[in-house]
């Protein structure tokens, strides 16, 4: 008897999705039992080294009588009471519905044990409804996003304690495994290459510094469908690391139509971002004495990076022509900080793509941001650490009655995502969630990527 899992939730959250990714190409092995599995596919399914049997009870989407709510609720209890654990997935960027909780009831009072899978996570857009799931009381939703197969990761290390593993594992795992370098491999598993983009305004030497660090015999990929018809991918790697970046050669050439300057790069740029786990953003370090190599349009970049919650890695090029090196790297770290506080202790690597300079210290820069940006912080390391901030600078008391802040815990990655449960969420201001963001960035360490946090009620 294999280990069953089954996959439930209402129609559309990506069950389906989930299910292909776990089965993958033994979908051809799928079971098809006519009449008896109509609404739902089995198939042997695999994450990592962990084997079991999958159901998906998806396929009722198609059901439009009012009969509907019946069926499935029958599928579903039908599937939770042969499996041997639930993977409940909702869509975090819908929220959750009143047929999710009505779902979540079910699984609480199931023999099986529930995983909560927030899927869709890819986004920003998905964060609140991230946040929502913790309320379905099935713990801690797991970020998700089936299609782009992110949080695999993730998923296998909360699955693992459950499926029962085979001898082979026993003899693949290291005698000594280092538990840094694991953590790197299955970063690299989990989500693929590194992928980075290179923006900035016209003529700060984009195209010089990407046919530098990606060499000009370089295989062009592309052009990628699901991406845009402009873009290219490129593939290399970097000191054995895979690192993938999105190149708008069409567009930056289109740019150079000189009434098109703005307005192409603006959408360029966008696009790049989206795509991106890291931003580097290019600067025109050819200054002169008491200049600061950055712009208003540059500022502007910067922030969107932030906002959309990648890393960012600034890159000061032209250092070459520079015309007074210390003096530009003062005031631009000055100018970033004043004006865009969250790019505090952001990496800024000075660079010549003209004669192949700081190239190196470039990259090391961008996997040493994508690294934070995948941080995961222990919830007991978290919580110690709150107490002391907390003790530091308590919360104030809106009306005499002190905001009490229960606990602290990292809700997702890329970027990393806290939420504090505390008594009257509403009324914590934004300046303490603030001083809580920078202290954490400061106690762990967490240059260069945006941090996100959020107050939730909890006791
Ligand atoms: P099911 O009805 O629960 O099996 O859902 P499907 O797997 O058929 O997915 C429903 C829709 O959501 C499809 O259009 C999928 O492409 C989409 N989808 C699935 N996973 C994700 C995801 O992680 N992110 C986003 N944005 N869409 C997804
Ligand atoms: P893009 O529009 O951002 O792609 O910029 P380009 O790569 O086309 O470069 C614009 C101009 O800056 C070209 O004349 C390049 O030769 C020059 N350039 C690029 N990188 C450097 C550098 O490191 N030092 C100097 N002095 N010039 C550079």
């Amino acid at each position: 008897m294999s280990f069953t899992v089954a996959i439930v939730g209402r129609p559309n959250v990506g069950k389906s999705t989930l299910f292909n990714r776990l089965v993958g190409r033994r979908l051809a092995l799928v079971d098809d039992q006519p009449g008896v599995t109509r609404d739902r596919r089995e198939g042997d399914a695999r994450l990592y080294e962990l084997e079991f049997r999958a159901i998906d009870t998806a396929g009722l989407e198609d059901v439009t009588d009012d009969s509907l709510e019946a069926r499935m609720r029958q599928q579903t209890e039908r599937a939770i009471a042969e499996a041997d654990l639930v993977l409940f997935v909702i869509d975090a960027r819908a929220g959750v519905t009143p047929l999710d909780a009505h779902f979540a009831d079910l699984l609480r009072r199931a023999a099986a044990k529930t995983l909560l899978i927030a899927n869709k996570c890819e986004g920003k857009a998905a964060e609140a409804g991230l946040l929502d799931a913790y309320r379905l009381g099935l713990g801690e939703p797991l970020a998700f996003s089936a299609e782009h197969g992110l949080g695999l990761g993730d998923l296998h290390e909360v699955m693992r304690p459950y499926v029962p593993q085979g001898e082979e594992d026993a003899v693949e795992l290291p005698a000594e495994p280092d538990a840094a370098e694991d953590d790197a491999l299955e970063a690299e598993r989990d989500y693929g290459p590194l992928q980075m983009a290179v923006v900035g305004r016209p003529n700060v030497g984009k195209s010089t510094l990407i046919n530098r660090l990606v060499g000009e015999d370089r295989l062009l990929t592309g052009p990628e469908a699901g991406i845009t018809r402009d873009s290219i991918e490129l593939d290399w790697d970097f000191q054995g690391r895979p690192v993938r970046l999105v190149d708008t050669a069409g567009l930056r050439k289109r740019a150079r139509v000189e009434d098109k300057v703005e307005r192409l790069s603006a959408a360029d740029t966008k696009r790049a971002i989206d795509f991106a786990n890291v931003v580097v953003l290019l600067l025109d370090g050819a200054v002169g004495p008491n200049e600061a190599p950055l712009e208003k349009q540059d500022l502007t970049i910067a922030r969107t990076v932030v906002d959309e919650g990648r890393a960012l890695v600034i890159a000061v090029n032209k250092w070459d022509a520079c015309g007074d090196r210390i003096g530009a790297m003062r005031l631009l770290r000055d100018r970033l900080e004043r004006s865009l506080p969250q790019t505090k202790g952001v990496p800024i690597v000075a660079v010549s793509a003209l004669e192949g300079r700081g190239l190196d210290k470039l990259l090391q820069a961008v996997f040493a941001a994508y690294e934070v940006w995948n941080v995961r912080l222990p919830t007991g390391q978290l919580n110690r650490w709150l107490e002391a901030t907390t003790t530091q600078h308590p919360p104030p008391a809106p009306g005499g009655r002190r905001i009490r802040i229960k606990y602290v815990t990292q809700a997702k990655t890329r970027p990393p995502t806290f939420v504090v449960f505390c008594s009257q969420p509403k009324d914590l201001p934004d300046s303490y969630l603030r001083y809580l963001e920078n202290a954490l960035r400061q106690d762990f360490d967490l240059p260069g990527t945006p941090i996100r946090i959020f107050a939730r009620a909890g006791e």
